[in-house]
């Protein structure tokens, strides 16, 4: 018999009631260091005094109206991420994967607007992770997750991440632009690196192509910089965040230059949600606490910590990773024995971690974390992989 809640996940026989800070408590009562932060959205941890003050006070005042009346905290939070980035102009939505779709409609509705309706196709790539909605999953077009949803929308082509030569053999007369994430994180904390995104751009430039950089997982200090693009110096026309905007709040935004979003004007695009003003509170807060002076070098300094203290934990323990790689508090451990066992392992521990592609396991803390953590998952892992090797 079907379970209650539709069984498109595989989950751990395990919930919580409570969190602080980088640490969950079980409804059986088991405290848990949590490295995954609801996969990459705590970004400020559990229960972050200022966050729960900004949407409990949003939540005496106001929930929603609607995007038929101007949103001041929408406004506000816009202003924000315009003056911390490339960008000109933000569209709010609720979630990762309507923030892509969102850029995917501002690419081709730019090539429309500007003369050229024929380019409608967007180049992404192999391992690539989108979202799950029809033009998301045709777009990273994972054998796994397209089976059976067929036929996907036309409009999508793949290339081989950080191959350039492949890249510019792909663009035809059709194409309109190119997504890709500055480091995957769905496939594996796949990094590219900056020639390959300086590439990127010059192909766009010299096509006519817009580049979109789906910052969903990467964004909002993740890597140590607020966008991950501003640690390869290559900026995109649109980018896509979700994740940590909301420190947990459902939110997404989808931000693009003042050309690149040309086309949209009223009525041409749209979300009933989108930036109402509960997400908006939590979202402004998260920037601000962010764009605090030390913050984000400080999220530096603990993410190199961490990896330091990964490569280590790596040569003491032959047989547990054949690489560490990632950025800031994104850090993939791609594993000996399958990452799942590895993730399972840790958990019996009480240490949260994610799985990824490439037999990965993903370690995505709060960015709140200090040394005291560091250590404590050090030492939970230790005795993960006795519990594996043995
Ligand atoms: C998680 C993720 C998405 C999808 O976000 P949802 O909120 O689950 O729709 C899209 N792109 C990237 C890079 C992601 O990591």
């Amino acid at each position: 018999m079907i379970s209650e809640v539709m069984p498109s996940y595989g989950r751990a026989d395990l919930a919580f009631e409570r969190g602080e800070g980088a640490h969950l408590f079980s409804t059986d009562g088991k405290r848990y260091l949590d490295f995954a932060a609801g996969v990459a959205v705590n970004a400020l941890g559990h229960n972050h005094p200022r966050l729960v003050k900004a949407l409990t006070d949003q939540a005496g005042k106001l929930w929603h109206v609607s995007n038929l009346y101007r949103v001041p905290e929408q406004e506000e939070l816009a202003r924000k991420l315009v003056a911390a980035s490339f960008a000109d102009s933000a569209f709010f939505c609720n979630s990762g994967a309507e923030a892509v779709e969102a850029g995917i409609k501002i690419v081709r509705k730019y090539q429309a607007a500007t003369g050229h309706p024929e380019r409608y196709r967007i180049i992404s790539f192999d391992s690539s992770f989108h979202g799950r909605t029809l033009s998301t999953i045709a777009a990273a077009n994972n054998a796994a997750h397209i089976a059976g949803f067929g036929p996907m929308p036309d409009g999508f082509d793949q290339v081989p991440f950080g191959n350039l030569n492949e890249l510019r053999n792909a663009i035809t007369p059709e194409t309109a632009g190119i997504i890709v994430e500055p480091i995957q994180g769905e496939g594996g904390i796949r990094p590219s690196n900056a020639a390959f995104l300086k590439g990127l751009r010059e192909a766009c430039d010299e096509f006519g192509l817009l580049l979109f950089f789906d910052e969903v997982q990467t964004g909002i200090g993740r890597v140590g910089k607020l966008f991950a693009y501003e640690s390869f110096g290559v900026e995109p026309d649109v980018m896509s965040l979700a994740k940590g905007l909301g420190g947990g709040f459902p939110v997404g935004a989808c931000l693009a230059t003042e050309k690149a979003a040309v086309g949209i004007t009223p009525g041409t695009h749209g979300s009933t949600f989108g930036g109402n003003p509960l997400a908006m509170a939590v979202a402004n807060t998260v920037m601000d606490v962010l764009q605090e002076d030390g913050f984000l070098a400080g999220v530096r300094e603990m993410g190199e910590r961490l990896f330091a203290s990964m490569i280590k934990f790596s040569g003491d323990h032959p047989g547990a990773f054949e690489d560490v790689r990632g950025a800031g508090m994104m850090i993939g451990l791609k594993c000996i024995p399958p990452a799942g066992d590895f993730v399972a392992a840790c958990r019996e521990e009480g240490l949260l971690t994610v799985p990824a592609g490439d037999n990965v396991m993903r370690l995505l803390p709060p960015l709140v974390i200090d040394e005291t953590h560091i250590a404590e998952c050090v030492e939970m892992m230790g005795r993960a992989w006795e519990r594996l090797s043995s």
